[in-house]
């Protein structure tokens, strides 16, 4: 498999890539709290997954494409009072977007796929706009949903009472990182928690957060259903979903 991460390769790499067409994939998530028991970097491993795999799907498909490096930011509002979480301004982080997918537009590149782990209501409203504005400029680029298309599927694959509220380092990001980085789950701590759903939020979004909503220890959905074997299958799905996405979009420039 040829090399398709822009930080190993040269600039001469980088533009053979785009000219042949090749768009641009920026997996976007920040550093933020994910219960007692996951790392903070939960969504960033999360995002950075989701792109290697379907940036090397891409490729196999004819369909050329690069990854740059994961973009460790993002709005977190809902999560900011638990240490370590970061959270930026929307201006900011359509700034950073907007100056990266200008320096990729002018090497070239066909365009720039925005991939996202983190789901808060703000963050992903805020890739969508920027995405739209950037391609009213002619510089082409769009945010993958692969959650909102493939989220009965994923449901379905769970185990735990209410799975379509299994939203914060609950069963699914647990698995995730059983799969991914066992090293950094404390599965003491784990097995131990009690699942916490949380109704439906009554408040508009911006004025919503975890412990607003009762779930005081950053999580949402049940941690303790965590399993290794359950990671990689998920992120099969969650893939699929991006690379029909992204291959529609491509091929549509
Ligand atoms: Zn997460």
């Amino acid at each position: 498999m040829k090399e398709f991460k822009l930080e190993r390769m040269t600039y001469f790499d980088s533009e053979e890539y785009a000219k042949k067409g090749s768009i641009v994939m920026l997996p976007v998530s920040p550093l933020e709290a994910h219960g007692p028991h996951l790392p903070l970097s939960v969504d960033i491993l999360g995002a950075e997954t989701m792109a290697e795999s379907s940036v090397e799907k891409l490729n196999s498909q004819g369909i050329p494409a690069v990854m740059a490096p994961v973009l460790p930011i993002g709005i977190s509002n809902a999560s900011i009072m638990f240490n370590g979480t970061i959270s930026v301004k929307p201006e900011t982080l359509k700034s950073v977007i907007s100056d990266i997918a200008e320096s990729f537009k002018q090497h070239k590149f066909k365009g720039m796929a925005i991939i996202t782990q983190h789901l808060e209501k703000a963050h992903f409203e805020t890739l969508m706009e920027v995405s739209e504005e950037l391609t009213k400029r002619d510089i082409h680029t769009m945010t993958a949903n692969p959650i909102g298309k493939t989220g009965d599927v994923l449901f379905k694959m769970l185990s735990g009472d209410m799975p379509q509220g299994d939203l914060h380092a609950g069963e699914l990001e647990t698995s995730f990182c059983l799969w991914k980085c066992p090293e950094l789950v404390k599965t003491e701590i784990m097995k131990d928690l009690k699942p916490c759903y949380v109704e439906r939020k009554k408040e508009p979004e911006e004025k919503w957060d975890f412990i607003k909503a009762g779930a005081t220890d950053c999580y949402i959905g049940a941690p303790a259903l965590g399993r290794a074997e359950l990671g990689e299958p998920i992120y099969e799905v969650i893939v699929e979903a991006i690379v029909q996405e992204v291959e529609s979009w491509a091929s549509s420039l």
